[in-house]
């Protein structure tokens, strides 16, 4: 088979330990299966990007050793399919426009549901557009999380596809540049696993094939707490790239032997040892 791994940062601050080590999980997988490795610029939030972030990103991965197969997508270049996947999905009568504010949910309950508004509609202002999230469980067994179960109703509830400033939410965009790009494995931090029963939810309703996933430990600071590019923590150094390499190797419990000068050294003999089925699922590791 085909596979296409890729690796899609949002531009919301450097690259750091948590995203070097979820863009090395997906080179190896792809690499190691023989098959393509992209690159996808996740770039549809502009209040949240940081001047400058996606270049820096795509300038360092090189410097670790990472060179993509192919251009970069960018997100921000993809209105006309998210239009696209949009009105099927109102077409089809699974989306609906939604006026409800954050505290108006939150005074009921939290979640929306069943299509029910909170809010009346506001015709003098633009709503977000949420998807109906129905009362079935969506299942799917992650290559390294084992079987997953999410009933999409009372887990997430009715969920935004668009938001009320006209951006496009990540759930929509993923799922339709997953596609896109012909992805067959997605290799990813595990804070994204509990967002897979919605794309899985989505690739159905549009007709989309689901990948295979991957969902790697999550990136986790001395104090437990989550690595974020956005809030700038542990960004790691392009001009010295063999000490972030090696520690984002021992966190996925790739043996390396010592000695390696280069990046690409490093990497190959990393791919040498790789095994998939290997991955460490647990989180809670110090990756910096
Ligand atoms: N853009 C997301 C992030 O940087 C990752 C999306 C994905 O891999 O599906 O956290």
């Amino acid at each position: 088979m085909d596979y296409r791994g890729r690796f899609a940062p949002s531009p919301t601050g450097r690259l750091h330990a948590g995203s070097l080590v979820a863009a090395l999980g997906s080179w190896l997988c792809a690499r190691h299966a023989g098959g393509r490795w992209l690159l996808r610029m996740e770039d549809i939030d502009p209040p949240r990007e940081v001047p400058g972030a996606a270049a820096g990103i795509l300038a360092a991965l090189p410097a670790f050793g990472l060179e993509a197969d192919g251009p970069v997508l960018y997100q921000s270049t993809r209105d006309a399919a998210y239009d696209d996947a949009l009105a099927r999905l109102q077409a089809g009568g699974h989306a609906f426009p939604c006026w409800c504010s954050r505290s108006d949910l939150a005074a009921a309950g939290g979640l929306h549901r069943d299509g029910r508004c909170v809010a009346p509609p506001a015709p003098d202002r633009p709503p977000a557009w949420r998807l109906r999230a129905p009362d079935v469980e969506v299942a799917f067994d992650d290559g390294v999380q084992g079987p997953q179960r999410q009933n999409l109703r009372e887990a997430v509830g009715d969920f935004v596809i668009r938001r009320v400033e006209g951006y496009y939410a990540y759930q929509l965009a993923c799922v339709v540049d997953d596609a896109f790009q012909g992805v067959t494995e997605v290799v990813r931090g595990s804070d994204l696993l509990d967002a897979t029963p919605r794309q899985i939810w989505l690739q159905r309703l549009l007709g989309l094939p689901t990948p295979r996933y991957r969902h790697l430990p999550l990136a986790l600071d001395a104090a437990g707490r989550k690595l974020s590019k956005s809030d700038a923590a542990h960004p790691v150094d392009p001009a010295d790239p063999l000490p972030a390499l090696r520690r984002a190797l021992a966190f996925l419990d790739v043996p390396v032997p010592a000695g390696a000068t280069r990046p690409e050294e490093l990497l190959a003999q990393a791919l040498e040892r790789f095994d998939p089925s290997r991955l460490p699922a647990g989180a809670g590791r110090a990756a910096s």
